[in-house]
């Protein structure tokens, strides 16, 4: 499944960034899902939910948002929404020499870090209220 593959490859830059940043666990992954990058937001966040397990991304939240594509013809300028399957020949003069100007996109915008895992805190908390 193609989502599968995305969902590692996403988990794994994540895992790069949590350690490059000494967190010791993700709370969430903001991500931007282009209409044409051929991926399935349903899709990828069950794969995602399957992956995370036993990473430093367990039990985090995966928020999508879709980004709709769109063109601009290089010859009268027009801009529109390309959408589902993809219009590619610009409505206003029938140029097909139209470029993408969004809608491929898959990318990570937010990654909620946590300082410590929820244990670990718990344990902190308990010691102090131990002492006092
Ligand atoms: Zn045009």
């Amino acid at each position: 499944m193609h989502e599968m593959s995305v969902a590692l490859a996403m988990i794994e830059q994540v895992e790069q960034a949590a350690r490059a940043d000494g967190a010791h666990g993700v709370t969430h992954v903001r991500l931007e899902i282009g209409e044409l990058a051929g991926v399935v937001p349903e899709a990828l966040a069950f794969c995602f939910e399957l992956a995370c397990a036993g990473t430093a991304l367990e039990g985090a939240e995966l928020i999508t948002r879709t980004v709709p594509g769109t063109a601009r013809c290089a010859g009268c300028r027009t801009t529109w929404e390309v959408g589902m399957p993809p219009q590619l020949l610009c409505p206003h003069c029938n140029d097909a020499a139209g470029d993408l100007v969004s809608g491929r996109e898959l990318r990570i915008c937010e990654v909620g870090l946590a300082d410590a895992p929820p244990a670990a805190r718990e344990r902190t908390r308990a010691s102090i209220n131990e002492e006092s």
